[in-house]
């Protein structure tokens, strides 16, 4: 293909686009679309040239990245060449200036979501994925609790990762916002706004993320932090506070990748003019106990009532934390003194009930758990041997509670909400042999899976005679 385009102008905004596109076809010139340019010097930039440029470690200007990236937005600029060049950038990276490009022409390649008419603080907290991640679910009520409200776009669940919407949607009669005027009365009132993605914000960034899925290119920094931070800062809020994950249940496994990503989302935030912090955590096993979406919505509920597993417990305490403090400016040990009290003293639950009775939710779920869609099934896996547990391998678990219906392996799959996993013990705990070491959630339709699931947990268990060091959940946090 050759694009004819102009090159930028002395504000730096280019008109590359509009142009001249001819497409060659059997041999045969064809032109597609004639545009008209309102300027004379036109230069010629091919997608080809671009893609060598990137693959031989130059830098690409603004003006050919916009051009490249609009074009493939547009589908004038097909898979085929969009796929080098992704792996042209997972070899090369970016540049902070390309950064800066990539990131805002996804941004700006949808609708951006304005809370306008909320009164209050609003943070979006992000977590980078992995298995067992409710933190949302108890977050948003805790921050509702110290005055702050959430503003964030969640998503479902796609392989071996759950996804909040999906969580909340186990709960009988709860339906998000479907309108933004909804979102917005549903903030005031309760201090907390999500709402599921939709296919008008950030578009591009879906369109490379589905390439990038079958073309072994997800896991670049540079593509990681300007495909989250397009979707953040395509939602206005006052303070973006990111979550990274860290360990073998994590897109970065090692540590020194996690904080490069975080700290490079961190300075794309920055240069967008966003308050913005973040956490590295861990995700070298499941967070919490539970996997699979009723299963967490209970244990999200127990920690809000002061009795949840120490490490969820700790994290959220951490991100409540670290949100007050960027609210408020206070020091972090008082903010965490607050956050603490409000999450162990129930004003969180309450906060998180009202959320749930405006969504239309049955509140009364959140304590008779047996109104919440639970399995007919339930299996213990025993240990073999006795010893520690030195390691529970995060993503076998999430694909062992995906497989038993609690998550996709498709986009369109069904989900069965009362399916999952249940941690009995987590890494450090002592185990007898025969013990009971984990549950499994299931129900009838998926038992042709049942023996798969029991594989998956079994080996993702390692137990060993030594007691493991402990492993912080919090590395680093990232003000
Ligand atoms: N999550 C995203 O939104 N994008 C990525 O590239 C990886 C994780």
């Amino acid at each position: 293909m050759i694009y004819r385009g102009l090159p930028s102008d002395e504000t730096g905004e280019t008109h590359a686009l509009t142009a001249i596109c001819s497409c060659e076809i059997d041999g045969r010139m064809r032109v597609e679309q004639e545009i008209i340019t309102n300027r004379t010097d036109e230069a010629i930039m091919r997608a080809v040239d671009i893609i060598q440029k990137k693959r031989d470690g130059a830098e690409l200007t603004p003006d050919e990245l916009k051009f490249f990236l609009r074009g493939y937005l547009a589908g004038d600029i097909p898979d085929y060449q969009v796929s080098p060049f992704l792996m042209a950038v997972y070899f090369n990276g970016m540049s902070d200036a390309e950064l800066s490009v990539l990131t805002e022409v996804m941004m700006h390649s949808g609708e951006l979501i304005e809370f306008s008419g909320v009164e209050k603080f609003l943070i979006d907290k992000h977590s980078t994925g992995g298995v067992g991640d409710k933190t949302t679910l108890a977050l948003a009520p805790l921050f509702a609790a110290l005055d702050i409200g959430t503003a964030k776009l969640s998503g479902r669940g796609l392989g071996h990762t759950g996804g909040t919407i999906d969580k909340f949607e186990s709960i009988p009669g709860f339906t998000f916002p479907a309108s933004r005027t909804e979102l917005v009365e549903i903030v005031n009132v309760t201090g907390i706004g999500i709402m599921g993605y939709s296919d008008t914000i950030v578009p591009l960034d879906k369109k490379l993320y589905a390439l990038r899925d079958v073309t072994a290119t997800v896991p670049s920094i540079p593509l990681i932090a300007s495909s989250i931070m397009s979707k953040k800062l395509a939602v206005a809020s006052d303070a973006i506070i990111l979550d990274v994950k860290t360990g073998s249940g994590a897109f970065m496994k090692s540590l020194d990748d996690s904080k490069l990503l975080a700290s490079t989302m961190i300075a794309i935030g920055r240069s967008f003019g966003r308050t913005i912090s973040a956490v590295v955590s861990d995700m070298d096993q499941p967070l919490g106990c539970a996997v699979g979406n009723t299963l967490e919505v209970i244990e999200a509920c127990e920690t809000l009532k002061g009795r949840g597993p120490e490490d969820f417990t700790e994290l959220v305490i951490t991100l409540g934390a670290l949100g007050l403090s960027m609210k408020e400016g206070i020091p972090h040990d008082e903010a965490r003194a607050r956050a603490h009290e409000a999450l162990t003293g129930g004003r969180a639950f309450s906060h998180f009930e009202d959320f749930v009775a405006a969504c239309g939710g049955d509140c009364d779920s959140l304590s008779e758990y047996s109104k919440l869609p639970m399995a007919d099934h339930v299996f213990e896996l025993h240990a073999d041997t006795g010893g520690f547990v030195n390691a529970i391998h995060a993503e076998s678990v999430g694909v062992a509670a995906m497989v038993l219906g609690a998550g996709r392996e498709k986009k369109d799959d069904l989900i069965d909400h009362g399916a999952g996993v249940v941690l009995r013990k987590k890494c450090g705990d002592s185990v007898e042999a025969g013990e009971v070491i984990a549950e499994l959630y299931y129900n009838e339709k998926y038992s042709a899976s049942f023996e798969r699931a029991k594989e998956l947990l079994r080996s993702a268990y390692k137990i060993e005679t030594d007691r493991p060091e402990k492993r912080p959940l919090v590395f680093e946090i990232m003000r």
